[in-house]
């Protein structure tokens, strides 16, 4: 059975990379009848955002993406948050030392701030001169022992035999550890694990057959192999998704406007037209112009916009067909989308009610009472409100 995991950081609210990479996890797991985790990734206090938990939850659950297991949903594979998990990665990072596939550094913050300094100005691309690679096993332990502080490093002068990096969507990768910091930190000062490290033990621990993830991880993939190949474990299937763009082709980001889920909400769009928008982007369904016009007489439907419930989705996803270009996310394409869904769920009298209700609530909080005027000339049965 696949078993897959959306595995966003608390740092913030669910923005539209983070939902298309959820939906793109449940439609694998759906379409191949498996499983999908919410695993929160919180291992990084610094970076931690009260509330964006319970902000994430809420944005999955309006749009329909239900996890499996993760929090709320107890299963075989949990803790679902990093936090309870730290005993595992430090027996893993443990096992990495004894191999001699890590070492520790008792270099301070201070000395490793100068040596990357140091090595820039000699036009170097190493960010570590492996000072403490080199100590005697009797230092490290005498160290150790009187208490001094240290972090696990990865020892990448000792890599294992593997196979080339294959990525489901980019294909056969030349390995690009040039692009990744010297003796990349396992383990930090406080014992907390790197992304890195527990990332590769909680995909391993919790059975994960497929990983689904942005694709600024795309550069860590040679040294999550390497971490694999160092334990003897076999790893994952990884399929990275392609960038969304906004339309002037700038990355989209937290930083810039609006892109947080909930805000979408917010403003009144309907779910399945936000999920069918951002499935299409980076999957070329075909458009078929000819068969909008007779549906819904519409002549101007931009291009590969075909109006998908999530069901339809699910039926027709293939990992195969997604592009690794940048996808632009077109606003149009959204409006109708919006509007097709719209129309596709007012043949239903329940929908149509609920949608009435939140149409109702919507102008109620856009105008409040002061802007809503009701002509006097008009009779009790035939009374309006007029909105200015
Ligand atoms: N916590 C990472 C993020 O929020 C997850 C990366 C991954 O899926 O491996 O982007």
């Amino acid at each position: 059975m696949v078993l897959l995991r959306f595995a966003p950081s608390p740092t913030g609210a669910l923005h539209l990379g983070g939902l298309r990479t959820a939906l793109y996890n449940h439609l694998y797991a759906k379409k191949y009848r498996g499983k999908w985790i919410l695993r929160i990734e919180d291992t990084d206090s610094t970076r931690y955002v009260p509330g964006a938990v319970e902000g994430i939850r809420a944005a999955l659950e309006w749009t329909g993406l239900e996890y499996d297991y993760g929090p709320g949903r107890d299963g075989p594979h949990g803790p679902y948050y990093q936090s309870e998990r730290l005993d595992l990665y430090r027996t893993y990072a443990r096992r990495l030392l004894e191999s001699g596939h890590a070492y520790r550094c008792f270099c301070s913050p201070d000395k490793l701030a100068s040596t990357r300094e140091r090595l820039a100005r000699t036009g170097s691309n190493a960010t570590y001169d492996k000072a403490c690679l080199h100590l005697t096993e009797e230092e490290v332990v005498r160290r150790v022992r009187a208490g001094e502080s240290s972090i696990v490093r990865f020892n990448d002068d000792r890599l294992p035999q593997r196979d080339a990096a294959t990525d489901l969507v980019f294909g056969v990768l030349r390995d690009a550890h040039a692009s990744l910091p010297t003796d990349p930190v396992l383990l930090k000062s406080d014992l907390f694990p790197t992304y890195h490290l527990a990332s590769i033990v909680d995909d391993h621990e919790m059975g994960i057959t497929h990983v689904l993830r942005g694709e600024e991880w795309l550069p860590s993939l040679p040294l999550h192999l390497d971490l694999y190949a160092s334990l003897s474990l076999k790893p994952p299937q990884f399929a990275h998704l392609p960038i969304l763009l906004n339309p002037d082709g700038t990355k989209m980001s937290k930083r810039k406007g609006n892109v947080s889920v909930l805000d979408f909400m917010r403003r009144g769009w309907e779910p399945e037209a936000l999920l069918n928008w951002l499935a299409l982007a980076g999957w070329g369904t075909q458009h078929d112009p000819n068969k909008k016009q007779i549906l819904f007489g519409d002549s101007q439907a931009p291009d590969s916009t075909a109006v998908m419930t999530l069901p339809e989705l699910v039926d027709q996803f293939d990992l195969s067909a997604l592009t690794h270009r940048r996808n632009i996310l077109d606003p149009a394409k959204l409006g109708y989308l919006n509007r097709h869904h719209l129309m596709r769920s007012w043949k239903n009298n329940e929908a149509t009610a609920c949608h009435a209700h939140r149409i109702r609530e919507l102008v109620k909080s856009d105008f409040p009472t002061r802007y809503l005027r009701v002509s006097s000339s008009l009779t009790r049965s035939s009374m309006q409100p007029t909105i200015f």
